[in-house]
């Protein structure tokens, strides 16, 4: 999976005005679809279909956001200010595990009747990493009390984990 990072800027930029609100979201599945599927930014007739009506993807080719590719299809207008697609491995992606090993339990109070969120054990200001090893389930309460600080730090202490049946 990778992550596609779009520029602030897009909000009011004149491509966007011109194209308006339903071609913008055929973009934006061009971009996704082109950037899981690593085409290089081609989106063939076939994928096209899939996006939308030609009349919005015309549209997009008119502001100047994508072109008629010379192999058929189209192709994204690369422009670095307004997008561009980031193949770093996507951060959350060990949320699913931390939710599966701690459950709805928090780590650090040990109660399981309270919303719950992920919280970087070592937060990630001061160099704590993404991965499942520096990510717990912690109760919202705690999570916010915590804040940028270490379990030491704001006077938690780190539960293990529950026991599997
Ligand atoms: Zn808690």
């Amino acid at each position: 999976m990778s992550h596609i990072k779009i520029s602030s800027d897009l909000v009011h930029h004149q491509k966007t005005m011109n194209a308006g609100n339903a071609a913008m979201g055929a973009w934006l599945r061009a971009l996704c679809f082109c950037a899981r599927n690593e085409t290089g930014g081609l989106l063939s007739k076939r994928a096209a279909r899939l996006i939308g009506p030609r009349s919005l993807l015309m549209r997009l080719v008119a502001v100047g956001l994508m072109e008629i590719a010379e192999e058929g299809g189209y192709r994204l207008v690369e422009d670095d200010t307004l997008w561009r697609i980031d193949r770093s491995e996507w951060s959350r992606s060990a949320y699913p595990d931390v939710r599966a090993r701690d459950g709805a339990r928090c780590r650090y109070c040990g109660r399981d009747d309270r919303p719950t969120a992920i919280d970087h054990v070592i937060p990630r200001c001061r160099g704590g990493g993404d991965g499942a090893e520096n990510l717990v389930v912690a109760c919202v309460p705690c999570n916010a009390s915590k804040g940028g600080r270490t379990p030491a730090q704001a006077g938690l202490t780190l539960r293990p984990p529950p026991e599997r049946n």
